[in-house]
């Protein structure tokens, strides 16, 4: 048999070779969407003879674009896979407008304004008008808005309370200022590249199928980009589960996949019943969790895998002691399973970033490595945020915002008050920033009153921007070369000697920072990793113009790459040997062999704020359903100082309760065996048992803190002890504590 269809099943092979124009595999987690998806892919270039740039793979995240990626270039060869139009939507309609938008009035150069970039517009707009609207939100009903399609205009023309006033203002400034700037935000690419599409179907008059992956979290906008990019051949693959959309705060609409339906008449649906991911246990128990929705339509799924080891629903004293706990566990099984599991089979997944903290800290106490996905970005570190504002002040000196953030740092003398008031002089006159202290370089005095040393200052920035932009697009015809142009600036600015003098303790920190970035910068322009392609994969369609990819486009395809890795993802290569900590919406279509869930108690998960309680049932469910053969799941009695808490309602029913056991795993010889079968791996020989059993033993006494003497017999333990913050050494054996 060909190999792309080797090792599926029989439902997943008839949706890789379907006929069927429009088809939707709609299936359970586990059951090898993304697998089918990814396989059909290769199958149209392989069997349908489709040429890579004939197909449009649309994916949730970046890591799973590159991921999807690898395994396609597995079955059709190496190079093919980079000529696919794959990657998130977001990158997809970058791609396109890039390519084409100057038919509809886009210039080449757009820049990517993201999250932070919006609320400082937002923000300045609103204290300049001393409004006293929360910049957040503004900024999330603007994106609301515009998710749905709803211009600032049109939003006028609807609303008529005098109280949405401010916020009309506010939605209609924030738009000026980013055609302004020539700054597309996240929603505007897509709607950007809805309107090309609907102008000049011609630039996807080559696009011959059209494949998404958790189509259950597409929004309206999405659902329009879809059809239009498969408007002339209307071929589409959708795969999805609706029990796991967990977008609605982004307005993903669950009904686009009744819509479709209606849509496309002729649609065909398959089915996938076989979890191929979790243990039947784990499966369960999480069956158990989201059939407490009521509205939903009941859907079979068996694990083809044994019954295996039940959830541990474990309650504890506070998080400190919680975050010890799951420290304890991970030691504990990586010691009793001889070398079968390393850190990277660990994930910890939370409701919302915050929850890490207190197992960030325990982690890095007890010297495990882990990495944050869905933390706080690297590109959002004060140091790297300097950098990349020089790099996008010199792409595009209109950046406004990011000039404002710079003129200035290192210091060139330009007090705030002067910054400011050259501002507001700008913006009177209807000019920008740049514009303004380049005239006043070029010796046009602005109004604002300006000092000599300041004037020296600016004259030094102007210079710096205007050799580097000389670098950026050099008159000899060379490429430029991002690393030079880093360089030039880092050294210009003195970076390093600036971050040693302002942050003395740990200034070596944040120059290695500065060094990843430099680093990232040279492999994202060249790696293939789901939206770095080269743009010219799109092809050259009669009656519409089209831009080449030139070498001065680096940087900005390096910027734009910056602003798409979202909020959700890390940049930096994996490295092995990792604890994953990531929130529960970005492990989506991820799986690890072992996963722990903190803090399930009612205001954390269903969330406090949350008003659909459906919506973040489904989220423990895609949070539950990672897990490949353990899944632990723990309720702090307190969380920080906050007031007591109770188990999430989610867990509480007995239907749940049954499948659950509360002291955790005893790692016995089953187990382990078990645990090699659901992973694939050699069991280890060498475990002795006896001799893991007492240590099972040991741990299951109660917590106390140790005296010294215990602690230097413990060297070796698994990690329950660790240094104090004030020096001295503090150590914990665990304490029954009462479930009630
Ligand atoms: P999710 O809804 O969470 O995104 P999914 O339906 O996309 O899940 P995949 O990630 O594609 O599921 O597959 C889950 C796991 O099962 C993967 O490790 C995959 O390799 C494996 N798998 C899928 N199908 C098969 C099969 N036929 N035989 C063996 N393993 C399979
Ligand atoms: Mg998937």
């Amino acid at each position: 048999m060909d190999a792309l269809l080797e090792g599926l099943n029989a439902a997943q092979r008839s949706a890789v070779t379907s006929p069927a124009s429009v088809l939707q595999v709609l299936a359970p987690p586990g059951s090898g969407k993304t697998k089918t998806l990814t396989a059909r892919v290769a199958y149209l270039i392989n069997h349908e003879r489709l040429q890579p740039w004939n197909i449009v793979v649309c994916t949730f995240t970046i890591k799973a674009a590159r991921e999807m990626k690898e395994r396609i270039r597995g079955f059709v060869g190496d190079g093919i896979e980079a000529k696919l139009i794959l990657g998130t939507f977001h990158s997809v309609a970058r791609r396109f407008l890039i390519r084409y938008g100057q038919e509809i009035g886009i210039d080449k150069n757009f820049g990517i304004a993201d999250t932070t970039d919006s609320k400082a517009i937002i923000k300045r707009i609103i204290t300049r008008h001393q409004y006293t609207i929360d910049p957040s939100q503004a900024r999330s009903r603007i994106s609301g808005l515009k998710a749905r399609g709803t211009t600032a205009e049109q939003f006028a023309a609807t609303s008529k309370k005098a109280d949405q006033h401010e916020f009309m203002s506010i939605y209609t400034e924030y738009e000026d200022t980013l055609r302004a700037c020539n700054q597309l935000d996240y929603d505007d690419l897509l709607l950007r590249c809805t309107e090309l599409l609907q102008k000049h179907p011609a630039c996807v008059s080559t696009i011959q199928a059209v494949l998404i992956d958790e189509y259950q979290d597409t929004n309206n906008v999405q659902y329009e980009l879809m059809t239009l990019m498969a408007q002339w051949m209307k071929r589409i693959t959708i795969v999805g589960d609706p029990d796991q959309s967990i977008y609605s705060f982004r307005a993903a609409e669950i009904k686009n996949l009744l819509r479709m339906r209606s849509d496309y008449p002729d649609s065909i649906v398959i089915n996938l019943e076989m979890n191929y991911r979790s243990s039947d246990c784990i499966l369960r128990s999480a069956m158990a969790v989201i059939e407490q929705d009521q509205g939903r339509l009941n859907k079979e799924m068996r694990s083809t895998h044994g019954f295996g080891e039940r959830p541990t629903l474990r309650h504890l004293a506070t998080n400190q002691v919680e975050a010890q706990w799951i420290v304890e566990e991970i030691c504990r099984s990586k010691t009793l399973t001889a070398g079968l599991l390393g850190f990277n089979d660990f994930a910890i997944l939370v409701r919302s970033a915050s929850l890490s903290l207190s197992i960030e800290r325990a982690l890095g106490k007890a010297g495990i490595p882990y990495r944050m996905v869905g933390g706080r970005r690297f590109f959002d570190r004060a140091e790297i945020k300097i950098v990349l504002d020089y790099l996008r002040v010199i792409n595009q000196p209109e950046h406004n915002d990011a000039l404002t953030r710079i003129i200035n740092v290192p210091t060139r003398k330009i007090g705030e008050v002067t910054v400011k008031a050259l501002l507001e002089e700008a913006e009177t006159k209807k000019i920008t920033l740049w514009n303004l202290i380049l005239g006043c370089a070029r010796g046009k005095p602005p109004q604002t009153k300006i000092s000599p040393q300041a004037q020296r200052g600016l004259d030094t920035f102007v210079n710096l921007i205007l050799t580097s932009r000389r670098k950026l697009i050099p008159e000899d015809g060379e490429e430029c070369h991002l690393l030079d142009l880093i360089s030039h600036v880092l050294q210009k600015i003195s970076f390093q000697n600036y971050l040693r003098v302002t942050h003395k303790d740990n200034w070596e920190d944040r120059w290695a920072n500065v060094e990843e970035l430099v680093a990232q910068a040279t492999q994202m322009v060249s790696i293939t990793d789901g939206y770095a392609d080269s743009d010219d994969v799109l092809p050259e369609v009669e009656g519409v113009e089209q831009r080449k990819d030139t070498s001065a486009d680096t940087l900005s395809k390096f910027l734009a790459n910056v602003a798409l890795s979202t909020e959700m993802e890390r940049p930096d290569g994996e490295k092995p040997e990792q604890v994953t900590i990531s929130t529960i919406h970005a492990a989506k279509g991820l799986e690890w062999p072992i996963v722990f869930i903190p803090a399930v108690y009612d205001g954390s998960i269903p969330h406090s704020r949350a008003e659909d309680h459906d919506e973040e049932r489904r989220l423990l469910y895609v949070g539950m359903t990672r897990a490949q053969a353990l899944l632990y799941m723990s309720c702090p009695a307190k969380q920080s100082a906050q007031d007591e808490t109770t188990l999430s309602k989610f867990l509480t029913p007995k239907k749940v309760q049954d499948l659950l056991m509360l002291q955790g795993p005893s790692f016995k010889s089953d187990l382990v065996q078990d645990l090699s079968r659901i992973l694939r791996r050699p069991c280890p020989s060498t475990i002795d048992f006896n001799k893991a059993q007492g240590l099972v033993e040991r741990i299951e006494d109660d917590w106390y803190p140790l005296s010294r003497k215990e602690i230097d017999g413990e060297e070796g333990s698994w990690g329950a002890s660790y240094d104090r913050d004030d020096g001295s050494k503090n150590a914990f054996k665990r304490r029954k504590v009462e479930t009630s």
